[in-house]
């Protein structure tokens, strides 16, 4: 293509108008409707790509919130009045990247838009090799979550065969792979999740923790020796009960909690103190200080999925419009398993 062909079409967007305080509303994010040049500007280094999946994700909540500067080091605040910024799963349509050409594939982070021009930085986007498993799966399994299960499980947790791991949201994302992780390193897994659907992921067992009154109880009935690994998803008064209900020398890998995001005021945790008469390691990651460990989690997960060894589920709202109640879906628990909604599929 030359300039004088430069195609000009609309571009759908879905835009952060202003930060969102306690539980967040369709009517915070709105759907406009602008114009893109399918063609990147003479000597330019972007990348420009159509946006096939883009993936819900609960971290997107904490981007939503007023400026922080706790969590931003971590998860940097969204900016108003422009597209919404998540991972999807794209095809390049134009270049002026050495490493890209029209027509690849690539994930990483783009607008919440049909059409998002790109600069790529370090592990920003990685090109998609692997196009003989779904396409979608980029944003789940074989993308962010995937890469957060992996390092969170076998680089955090430090597992070892026999021993019990709980993993909360476990039938989410992320929490789906931590437990099919755990069941191939030889542990014993109980999940929790809110709803009975969402308790029939394969583990040793699991419990709905919405109908538990007492979530300590519960754990005791799962895990009576206690438990060596927590895969923590949720905070709250989960990490609360599962605090006093770990074995000596446990573990627990702070992952998320989404139960807080919400939250004007976070909840307080009461059992601290055994942290010390247990001597539990704590330890909080971000996937982002993982992603140099990408091609070797691809090496070891890709295998297990042609052999059928690892399963994954996906919940997959169709069309641009669906963006925000997927988004919002999450903060319901209403999603069973990654949630993402399809842009277009080529
Ligand atoms: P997900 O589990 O697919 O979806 C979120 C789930 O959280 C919902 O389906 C819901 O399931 C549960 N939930 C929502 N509100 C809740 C509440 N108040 N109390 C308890 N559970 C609640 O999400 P995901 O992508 O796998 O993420 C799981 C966690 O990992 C999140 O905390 C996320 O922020 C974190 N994360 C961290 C990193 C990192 O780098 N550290 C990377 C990715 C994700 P139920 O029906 O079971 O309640």
């Amino acid at each position: 293509m030359t300039n004088a062909e430069a195609v000009t079409v609309t571009n759908k967007q879905i835009i952060f108008p202003d930060y969102v305080t306690g539980f967040p509303k369709e009517s915070d994010l709105k759907i406009t409707t602008t114009t893109i040049d399918l063609r990147l500007p003479e000597g330019s280094t972007s990348v420009l790509v159509k946006n096939l999946y883009l993936s819900c994700d609960p971290y997107m909540r904490i981007c939503m919130g007023k400026p922080d500067p706790l969590s931003s080091s971590l998860v940097p605040p969204y900016k108003t009045g422009v597209p919404i910024i998540g991972l999807g799963v794209s095809k390049v349509i134009d270049s002026g990247h050495p490493d890209y050409k029209k027509g690849d594939l690539l994930w990483g982070l783009v607008g919440w838009e049909e059409y998002s021009v790109i600069t790529l930085t370090t592990y920003s986007h990685f090109k998609i090799e692997h196009t003989d498993v779904p396409l979608s799966y980029y944003t789940g399994l074989l993308g962010m979550p995937g890469m957060t299960a992996y390092a969170g499980f076998y680089e955090v947790c430090s597992p070892k065969k026999g021993e019990t791991v709980f993993v909360s949201a476990a039938s989410g994302a992320v929490g789906q792979l931590v437990g099919q992780f755990a069941k191939l390193m030889g542990c014993y897994v109980v999940g929790s999740a809110g709803s009975k659907e969402k308790t029939k992921f394969g583990f040793d067992d699991a419990f709905n923790y919405k109908e538990e009154k007492d979530f300590s109880a519960a754990l005791k009935r799962y895990f009576p020796e206690g438990i060596d690994i927590y895969f923590e998803n949720v905070g709250g008064k989960m990490l609360d009960a599962v605090l006093i209900n770990m074995k000596l020398h446990g573990r627990v890998a702070v992952c998320g909690m989404i139960s807080q995001y919400n939250l004007v005021d976070p909840e307080g945790v009461h059992n601290l103190p055994t942290i010390l008469y247990k001597r539990i390691q704590l330890q909080g990651f971000g996937v982002c200080d993982f992603y140099d460990k990408y091609p070797k989690f691809l090496d070891f997960v890709l295998p297990y999925i042609r052999e059928g060894k690892i399963t994954y589920v996906e919940d997959i709202a169709e069309g641009f419009e669906s963006g925000p109640s997927a988004l919002l879906g999450l903060f319901e628990g209403k999603n069973v398993g990654k949630q993402l909604f399809v842009v277009a599929r080529e």
